[in-house]
């Protein structure tokens, strides 16, 4: 507390991100970043914008790399949005468009930056529970809204709703923006952006953090057709007018166009994810069906919290929510096979 605080800032419960600890010879599985090193036409693009232009500002419009995005996804450049992460760019989400009469809806278990944003926007918000299978149930969403949020796969959970189920629940909220939070859509899920064309309340948001192993890089995205994408624009124009870097642009360009790399390291990464999801189960575990590039796993016999901290005192990090119903889980994210391989000797010390 501060007499200097707007009176805002006491009431805020701000995100905490999962730590970047420094320890040798760390396996870090707790903030579901890429085991592998991005693109190397990334790499060579960011080399090529470090540059005497660093002198001028960057494209306020980032132009390119919209234009790359919209190619990949069958759009039109105006119908694509760019921030400074997918965090930015739901934040603007969030201020332009998810704040009405009605509260908004989100799964009670989920992405814990949306309560974080509801707070700091003053958006009345109402957490639709998970059935009992730790599933979204579309149908649960058929009550009074201003708006819906969901991540879809979810997280922390790593399920994944089919698009027809996406489609449902967008088709049935016809005066109400829907956003899908699309963070870990390549790791085997079914883009909503093709359903953009078709309707004008639907908003899909990614990030180059998670599949395209860059989350150092701070770029995201966002799919919808012209006043939802206007209104992230007004509000992006009204807080910060260069959120994209020329490096960040350059090398999000690159990333966007080297679809070999994206296909190649995802279908490595959903390999690993089977090959641990048959380790941690052959060790009666009950793992939650991922298509994500984390798994969701308890024990039934050894409380998360303890299991958490008997593998960081064995230099294995994994992400622990002390939350009801979730207490139990550990969210793991797929490492090389080789972490991997260090994850479960550590489990098998332990159990
Ligand atoms: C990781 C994540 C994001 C944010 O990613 P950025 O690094 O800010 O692009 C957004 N939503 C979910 C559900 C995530 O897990």
């Amino acid at each position: 507390m501060s007499k200097y605080w707007s009176p805002i800032v006491s009431t805020l419960k701000p995100y905490v991100p999962g730590e970047q600890p420094r320890m040798a010879n760390l396996v870090k599985l707790n903030t579901n970043e890429n085991p592998y090193a991005p693109s190397e036409k990334v790499i060579e693009a960011i080399r090529g914008a470090a540059s005497a232009d660093l002198r001028l500002y960057p494209d306020p419009l980032a132009l390119d790399l919209r234009q790359a995005i919209a190619a990949r996804y069958s759009v039109a450049a105006e119908q694509v949005f760019v921030g400074n992460g997918s965090d930015e760019v739901l934040a603007h989400a969030f201020a332009a468009l998810l704040k009405h009469d009605e509260p908004l809806l989100y799964p009670d278990i989920s992405y814990s930056f949306y309560p974080t944003y509801a707070g700091l926007f003053g958006i009345d918000a109402i957490e639709v529970p998970l059935d009992a299978a730790f599933r979204i149930d579309v149908t649960d969403y058929r009550r009074p809204a201003g708006a819906i949020i969901l991540p879809n796969p979810n997280a922390p959970t790593g399920i994944g709703l089919p698009l027809a189920e996406i489609e449902a629940l967008v088709a049935d909220h016809p005066d109400q923006p829907v956003v899908i939070d699309e963070a870990y859509i390549d790791f085997g899920g079914e883009s909503a952006a093709a359903l953009v064309p078709k309707y004008d309340n639907l908003l899909v948001v990614q990030t180059f953090s998670k599949s395209r192993a860059l989350a150092g890089l701070r770029v995201g995205f966002a799919i919808g057709q012209r006043p939802l994408i206007e209104g992230l624009e007004r509000v992006k124009d009204s807080f910060n007018s260069y959120p994209l870097g020329r490096a960040a642009q350059a090398g999000a360009t690159a990333a966007i166009k080297d679809e070999a790399w994206l296909e190649a390291t995802c279908r490595k990464i959903v390999a690993s994810r089977a090959k641990l999801t048959a380790e941690l189960e052959a060790r009666g575990f009950e793992v939650l069906p991922s298509q994500a590039n984390f798994i969701f796993a308890r024990h039934p016999k050894h409380a998360g919290g303890i299991l958490a901290a008997k593998l960081r005192e064995r230099a294995v990090i994994v992400r622990h929510f002390a939350k009801p119903r979730i207490a139990d889980f550990l969210r793991i994210t797929i490492g090389t096979d080789a972490e991997c391989a260090r994850l479960v000797a550590a489990l098998d010390e332990i159990l």
